[in-house]
């Protein structure tokens, strides 16, 4: 029994390899241990108080695939349901032939199965962070000669340039990746994420995509992403590296590889990105093109999780077609 994470991951993984010792499944342990990161206050890029979109609304995106059936479910945009990982498994186990469920429908699906609804999603402090933000962005747009008269966003505010110039790649990271490996050998994924601050609303990133930021096969291994999400979706980089695998691939070939293809995407916009993944033998790695990242580990016969260096493919940034740190 193994579980690793993203190394925010580490609020919920001890929490989730009890669970795995109880005799629950790795759907239980990925389920356990994102909970815990969506609702920690202190995590801004996940869940409840993450940051927002250009708007100033919390839109959640999150997965979770089952490696034994490859079954999956995920939703995307959704606002007011803090637990949008525990309402992506249902979109898996309910009499439902869908798989992803993104904004009013994913909200619509979460009331009908009763999932805990939240008034106020976002602390005053966050939004104070959003608003100074985008008063910083605004006033950039002046000087730029743009639009931006009006320091508030109405219907009619063009959003294109806001959002390219609003991006602040500190903010960029932050999601939850958890992939577990239980005592029957069955293998799940899970990713959570509020997505990149101050994206365009409606944005969706590579967490829900199957394929993209999640996914499990028993018979090969598991990856999940964090990162710049258009990246793994243009690529298919949690489904590549599992399809290295499945091909033959080593677990640290398929991952340089995997990474490799997002080094070599083209295109204007390329900025940082990050996985984890386990083999089906329970080895396991974690990739970043970024030095001094990490992730956890936890094993059944661990009391506490251990941390580990990702290994890096560097992946030069481009703006607009411009380089930038
Ligand atoms: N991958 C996430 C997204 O693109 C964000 C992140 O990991 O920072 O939505």
């Amino acid at each position: 029994m193994r579980i690793i994470a993203s190394s925010n991951g580490a609020i919920g993984i001890e929490q989730a390899m009890q669970a795995l010792k109880n005799g629950g499944s790795a759907l239980d342990a990925v389920e356990i241990g994102i909970r815990a990161v969506e609702a920690n206050p202190d995590e801004h890029s996940v869940g409840y108080d993450g940051y927002p979109n250009i708007l100033g609304e919390l839109e959640l995106d999150a997965s979770i695939m089952d490696g034994r059936t490859l079954n999956s479910g995920a939703v995307a945009m959704m606002r007011g349901f803090p637990y949008a990982i525990a309402i992506a498994r249902q979109v898996m186990e309910r009499e439902l032939p869908h798989v992803l469920l993104a904004g009013e429908g994913a909200e619509r699906f979460a009331r009908e199965i009763g999932a805990e609804q939240w008034d106020d999603m976002l602390t005053a402090e966050i939004l104070e962070v959003w608003r100074q933000g985008l008063a910083a962005v605004r006033a950039n747009e002046r000087v730029a000669g743009r639009s931006g008269k009006d320091p508030e966003i109405t219907e009619e505010t063009p959003l294109l340039g806001l959002v390219k110039l609003a991006t602040d790649p500190e903010r960029v990271n932050g999601t939850v990746n958890f992939i577990a490996l239980d005592a029957q050998g069955d293998i799940a994924s899970g990713v959570s994420t509020s997505g990149w601050a101050w994206k365009y609303p409606g944005r969706i990133g590579d967490s829900p995509i199957i394929g993209a930021g999640n996914y499990a096969d028993n018979r090969s291994g598991a990856c999940a992403c964090t990162g710049m999400g258009e990246m793994a979706i243009r690529a298919g980089t949690a489904r590549s590296l599992v399809l290295y695998m499945k091909m033959g691939m080593p677990l640290g070939e398929a991952a340089r590889q995997a990474m490799t293809d997002l080094r070599d995407l083209g295109g204007d916009f390329i900025g940082g990105m990050n996985l984890i993944a386990l083999d089906s033998q329970g080895e396991h790695i974690g990739m970043s093109s970024r030095a001094d990242g990490t992730y956890i580990v936890q094993s059944a016969d661990m009391n506490r999780y251990q941390s580990y260096k990702r290994k890096v493919v560097e992946i030069p940034a481009r703006w607009g077609g411009e380089a930038r740190e």
